[in-house]
Order: structure tokens, then C-alpha cells, then sequence
């Protein structure tokens, strides 16, 4: 195996449904995703950008073909082993995985601390300190609902990295966002991919994030049109 490739999928295929209602959402993709970088998967809507992210995450299993994280499989796994994999080694900035609000947004970063057995200050300290890495300052007693589209989104790529995990997901993550702050976020996730060392896999529209991105895929109809 290729040593920088902290995951590789070998033939992927994801359908749902079957008959008439078949759909083919993941055709037979084979990747390897670079350690340490991020690679933006693009692609038009229905290409199967969330999908991929999904199987990636150990969210849901594919219909064939196989994951490798750091050379182990995990296409395979029971849910037991999978949940823990995610909790230690995954972060997700999703959309339908929301921030909690019954929780301050310090909290919300703490809170993906809080399996491993960390003391309550050190999680409090890397909370404040990404806080002010993601440029939310003065407001981690609110929260979320308290806080712009732009600033939560911000607290959401915080509470992903705060773990320290070795892989980052996420999908659409400008998607709600104006001009403006989908660069601020950009720029601050470049600065995570380079200050955590994490790998980071992002799903997006945006031209200006694919642009700029180091690697890059393409998807199309399910398939890998160009890397
Ligand atoms: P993207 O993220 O690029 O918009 P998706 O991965 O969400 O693409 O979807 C890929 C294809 O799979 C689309 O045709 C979509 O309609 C279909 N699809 C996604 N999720 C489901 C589901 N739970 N049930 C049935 N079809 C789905």
C-alpha cells in the first residue's frame, strides 16, 4: 500500500433502492486520499458527494467494494467498532448534524473531548484555544442559535478537529454561506489542515474552494470522471 494514503477504496458502489426505484448513487470508485492534505470531491448535485462522504465516515455501508483506513478495512466492521473508530479517529461537519443547543458553544467543542478521558481544564483549554483559531471570541457562553450562520458554522470545523482526529469530513460546508464568510472558513480550514496535520476530505459546489484545493476529484453520475 501506498504509505500517504491514509484511506483507499477499492471498487465502491452504493445503490439504493431496486427496480424502477434503483439508484445508482456510487459506481465502482477507487481512490487513495493523500495523509495530511485535503481533497475537495466535487461534483453536480445527485453526483454522490454526500454519499461517498458517508461511506467514508462509516456512516452507512456500501452496497459492494471495500475501505481501507490506514491499511485495516473498515467496510466490514461491526457498529460497535465503527462507532469508536468515528468518535476517536473521525470529525464530521455535516448538515444534518447540527451543533447542540442546550449546550454553550464552549461546551459544543468540549463535548467530542469528553470520551477520552480528559481532564475537564485541558478540554476546556483546547476548546478556548480553537475558539480563537475559528475567530469566535467573546461568545462561547452563548449558544449556537445566539451565533451567525458564518460563526457556527466556524464552532462546527472546531468541534470536528478538537479530537484530534486523523480524518475531517465535510460536506457542503460553504453551503449557507455568503461570499465572505466561505472564504473565511476556507482559509481557516487551510490553516487546520496545516496546523492539525489532519487529513481532510470536503464535498462542496464551490469553485473557488475547488480551485485552490491541493487535490481534487470529480464525480459524476457516481463515477470518478478525473482526479
Ligand atoms: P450529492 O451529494 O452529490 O448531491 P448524493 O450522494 O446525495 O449526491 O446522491 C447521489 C444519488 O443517490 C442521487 O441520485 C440521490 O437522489 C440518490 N440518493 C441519495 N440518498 C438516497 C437515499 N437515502 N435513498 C434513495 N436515493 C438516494
Amino acid at each position: 500500500m501506498d504509505n500517504a494514503a491514509i484511506l483507499r477504496t477499492e471498487g465502491l458502489s452504493k445503490t439504493y433502492g431496486n427496480g424502477l426505484e434503483k439508484t445508482i448513487a456510487l459506481d465502482n470508485v477507487d481512490l487513495q486520499i493523500t495523509r495530511g492534505k485535503l481533497l475537495a470531491v466535487c461534483g453536480p448535485s445527485g453526483s454522490g458527494k454526500t454519499t461517498l462522504l458517508f461511506l467514508l465516515g462509516g456512516l452507512d455501508k456500501p452496497t459492494s467494494g471495500r475501505i481501507y483506513f490506514e491499511g485495516v478495512e473498515v467496510s466490514n466492521m461491526n457498529e460497535r467498532r465503527l462507532s469508536k473508530l468515528r468518535r476517536k479517529a473521525f470529525g464530521f461537519v455535516f448538515q444534518n448534524y447540527n451543533l447542540v443547543d442546550e449546550l454553550t458553544v464552549l461546551e459544543n467543542v468540549m463535548l467530542t473531548m469528553m470520551f477520552e478521558g480528559k481532564r475537564d481544564a485541558e478540554r476546556k483549554d483546547r476548546a478556548e484555544e480553537l475558539l480563537r483559531r475559528v475567530e469566535v471570541t467573546g461568545k462561547e457562553r452563548r449558544r449556537p442559535s445566539q451565533l451567525s450562520a458564518g460563526e457556527q458554522q466556524r464552532v462546527a470545523v472546531a468541534r470536528a478537529v478538537a479530537n484530534r482526529p486523523e480524518l475531517v469530513l465535510m460536506d457542503e460546508p460553504t453551503g449557507n454561506l455568503d461570499q465572505e464568510n466561505s472564504q473565511q472558513l476556507m482559509r481557516l480550514v487551510a490553516d487546520m489542515v496545516r496546523e492539525e496535520g489532519a487529513t481532510f476530505v470536503v464535498a462542496t459546489h464551490n469553485l473557488e474552494i475547488v480551485n485552490e484545493a491541493p487535490s481534487k476529484i470529480f464525480l459524476k453520475s457516481g463515477r470518478i470522471v478525473s482526479g
